[in-house]
């Protein structure tokens, strides 16, 4: 039987999964700041390792080794990597986020952003303190308040992650592309060895735009800021429409 082309690169697969758990990890905790920079940080310790496990995996496979050298170069030139070989222990700290790192309130209509204002998330911040502090603005100011929701909309906050090393990219999507660019090395490497290319849709990936979007109750809202219960208020207006129907109708307003 011959061999299974991954059983040569096995360690540099699982070390690549490893990097695809940690994006996940990074979705899923993007709105909590200490945990989105450690899951960051492990998924960048685990993806500078992978060109290293591969080229180790391949000591005794040169024709393959030799076979992805264009593949590797082009990790190579990606952003991070290009980062990563000036810095070999590269991580991000705490400070570093607050130079870039952008927060804004939203009002949504359903899917749609009715509108948009920034408004300081603080990188140390949780989303859920800059919602709470973000209530408390409206409270007191009217011009806030104004932008926020009305009764066909709701609040929502939204952050990116920035470091100067990326200008303009959130660090989610730099993860992204270097996971996928680490992907078709090794995809090009189990090719080389005789296999099926590698599935690199990752179709598990959550709309970054969803990511980045933490939405918040409409009712909360009403409740908290101005203390109006929405739910009675549409009980009243329910109310007063049929009142006014029976009216139409008898020309007389119901007996209540
Ligand atoms: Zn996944």
């Amino acid at each position: 039987m011959p061999d299974c082309p991954h059983s040569h690169v096995r360690a540099s697969l699982d070390r690549w999964g490893e990097c695809h758990w940690h994006l996940h990890q990074m979705e899923a905790n993007y709105h909590d700041p200490d945990a989105f920079r450690y899951a960051l940080n492990s998924f960048i310790r685990a993806v500078k390792e992978v060109p290293i496990i591969l080229r180790h995996d391949l000591q005794r496979h040169g024709a393959a080794r030799k076979a992805i050298d264009t593949q590797l170069d082009k990790l190579m030139r990606n952003a991070l990597f290009q980062v990563l070989q000036k810095k070999r222990d590269f991580i991000v700290h705490h400070g570093v986020l607050a130079l870039q790192s952008k927060g804004a309130v939203y009002t949504m209509e359903g899917a749609t952003v009715k509108l948009t204002f920034p408004f300081p998330v603080a990188p140390w911040e949780p989303s859920d303190d800059a919602y709470e502090r973000y209530k408390e603005v409206c409270r007191h100011d009217k011009f806030w308040r104004g932008i926020g929701p009305d009764c066909d909309s709701s609040p929502a906050i939204v952050r990116t992650w920035m470091i100067p090393q990326f200008a303009g990219r959130d660090l989610l999507e730099v993860a992204f592309e270097a996971w996928t660019l680490t992907g078709q090395v090794l995809s090009a490497t189990v090719v080389a060895l005789g296999g099926e290319p590698l599935d690199l849709a990752l179709l598990c990936r959550h709309e970054p735009a969803l990511v980045r979007m933490k939405r918040y109750s409409q009712k909360e809202f009403f409740m908290s800021v101005g203390g109006i219960d929405l739910d009675e208020e549409d009980r009243n207006f329910q109310a007063a429409r049929a009142h006014r129907q029976v009216e139409k109708k008898t020309g007389q307003p119901p007996a209540s």
